[in-house]
């Protein structure tokens, strides 16, 4: 069913926000009109909740999470941006593997089992949707998905 995805986004990122410590500060750039998106919303509550872990788990030293959604007219570009240690170009394009983790030594520590982002890359492609990371090692990391919006969303078929 259609939920106000810029509500229910509002909604898992104030969950996080409550519990965070070790001073990250959330950025959110969301709009402020109500966007309808045909979803899934325990499924798309878990890609959420993975990737918003990942942006705190593998930011060590801190830093500024941004949570954005940007409006094209047949879909919405999600995005989590962090300032973490990042992953390296030559495992980027393994990390939506099941059980893939980037350097097990660095991570064992912080545990996680590498299904993650599969579940993710998953559910969003049963969306119609498409997922994706850019990341710079000791910049950050971005995490894209895409979700197919509603047509009643453009205004200019109302
Ligand atoms: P799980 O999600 O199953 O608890 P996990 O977090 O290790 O375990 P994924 O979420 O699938 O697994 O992520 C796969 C790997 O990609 C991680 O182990 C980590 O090496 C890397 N990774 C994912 N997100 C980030 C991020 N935001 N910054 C740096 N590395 C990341
Ligand atoms: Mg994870």
């Amino acid at each position: 069913d259609p939920v106000n995805f810029v509500k229910f986004y509002h909604y898992i990122i104030d969950r996080f926000e409550m519990t965070i410590e070790q001073g990250i500060t959330f950025v959110r750039e969301l709009p402020d009109e109500a966007i309808y998106v045909a979803v899934d919303q325990d499924k798309i509550t878990q890609v959420l909740d993975n990737i918003i872990s990942n942006a705190i788990k593998y930011s060590p030293e801190g830093g500024t999470i941004t949570f954005s959604i940007e409006q094209h007219t047949h879909e919405i570009v999600v995005s989590i941006k962090d300032q973490g240690m990042g992953i390296p170009k030559s495992n980027l394009s393994k990390i939506f593997e099941r059980f893939y983790r980037v350097d097990k030594a660095r991570t064992r520590k912080l545990g996680g089992t590498g299904l993650g982002l599969a579940i993710a890359k998953e559910i969003i492609e049963a969306h119609d949707g498409r997922i994706w990371a850019e990341s710079k090692e000791g910049v950050g990391t971005s995490i894209y998905f895409t979700l197919p919006i509603e047509s009643e969303n453009d205004e200019e078929w109302e």
